[in-house]
């Protein structure tokens, strides 16, 4: 729009496959399952899947195959990253199983330059560009959140008074009282009551973000690891930007979501809360599959109200906002099922 940026969709939706390495702890015995692009084209756009010496081809948009580096997949996206600062809203999904690299994808390991994933990258990205353009007479202000939605309950990541109570199993609104209501105003933007928003205007108060969302997400780290693979975490940037020559104003939005493990639970023994659990993530990763679906076919009811995630994302999602997913899969032979269902959510997607 405002800074050229130029992305070439073919629909709403594009879908980036990642096939993570090979890890001691899976059952390497058989073999991997899975034919990706070789290494000296970590960049394909086929994938097939082998079982039984039967193949399955699929092809997305781009492929990363095991070698890929975290800068590899960030060269890929940094455009979309780029064009919330042009005042687009932009999603960006991890989908998979369990195990399959969504965190790795999105966060990454922040305290290892190279290791760094999507979100410390974007945020550098975002931050330099706004400086360079303050040349051009633009001022920016970022904002960010950082919310966990665990069995349709919202929990702030970023509030600190979560870290300093002394049972983090405690949720939040037993402790405090706050509501975490989502709300749309009539500009399309959304806000969340009583979430926790970070000034993220200067690379210190980035780095302390960092730390503050790496902290909160190794308190009660038992209770958070086995939560953390059945709930959906959303990192939410908002940008504003103005311009003081020409008094152009933007507002753009970036969300980075590492959505709950796609698996599917195994329909035996599961009571109770464990039950009530499962099939809350079941029902919000397929209203989200419904969302993307009615979106893609341009169907005029597109159901945003079924889950919180969707609702949350909706001023996000279709219009002109631009929206990618990432289908993380693993190259365990013991995977082959998962990745299987993984490979067909995403190529019905694309
Ligand atoms: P998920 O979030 O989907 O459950 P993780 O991101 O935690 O999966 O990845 C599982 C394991 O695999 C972690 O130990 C992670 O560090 C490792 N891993 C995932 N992707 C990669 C990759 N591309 N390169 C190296 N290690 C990876
Ligand atoms: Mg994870």
């Amino acid at each position: 729009k405002l800074h050229n940026t130029i992305l070439e969709l073919k629909g709403n939706i594009r879908v980036f496959c990642r096939v993570r390495p090979l890890l001691p702890d899976d059952g390497a015995a058989e073999g991997v399952a899975v034919s990706y692009p070789t290494s000296t084209e970590s960049l394909g756009r086929g994938i097939d899947l082998i079982q039984n010496g039967q193949k399955y081809p699929f092809t997305f948009d781009k492929v990363f195959n095991p070698e890929a580096s975290q800068q590899d997949v960030f060269v890929e996206i940094s455009q979309l990253v780029q064009s919330a600062l042009d005042g687009y809203k932009v999603c960006i999904f991890a989908y998979g199983q369990t195990g399959s690299g969504k965190t790795y994808t999105m966060m990454g390991r922040p305290e290892a330059t190279d290791q760094k994933g999507l979100i410390p990258r974007s945020l550098e990205q975002i931050f330099q560009s706004s400086q360079s353009l303050q040349a051009q007479g633009w001022k920016y202000k970022m904002q960010a959140s950082m919310l966990e939605i665990y069995n349709e309950t919202i929990r702030d990541l970023l509030s600190t008074s979560r870290l300093i109570g002394s049972d983090p199993t405690r949720t939040e609104t037993a402790v405090s009282g706050k509501q975490y209501t989502i709300k749309h105003d009539a500009n399309g933007n959304t806000y969340v009551s009583d979430l926790t928003i970070v000034d993220v205007s200067t690379i210190t108060e980035i780095s302390s973000l960092l730390r503050l969302a790496a902290q909160s997400r190794s308190v009660g780290r038992t209770q958070m690891n086995e939560q953390s693979s059945r709930s959906h975490m959303v990192f939410t940037l908002r940008i504003s930007g103005m311009n003081e020559g020409t008094e152009q104003q933007v507002q753009g939005v970036l969300n980075l979501i590492d959505l709950a493990g796609s698996e599917r639970l195994s329909k035996s023994g599961a009571t109770g809360d464990r039950l009530k659990e499962a099939q809350a993530i079941n029902k919000s990763l397929s209203c989200l599959s419904d969302v993307i679906f009615a979106l893609a076919k341009k169907e005029d009811h597109v159901p945003f109200r079924n889950s919180k995630l969707t609702y949350l994302l909706q001023p996000c999602l279709g219009g002109d906002s631009k929206t990618l997913m990432f289908v993380n899969v693993s190259p365990d032979p013991s995977s082959l099922g998962e990745s299987l269902c993984s490979l067909r959510f995403a190529a019905r997607v694309n």
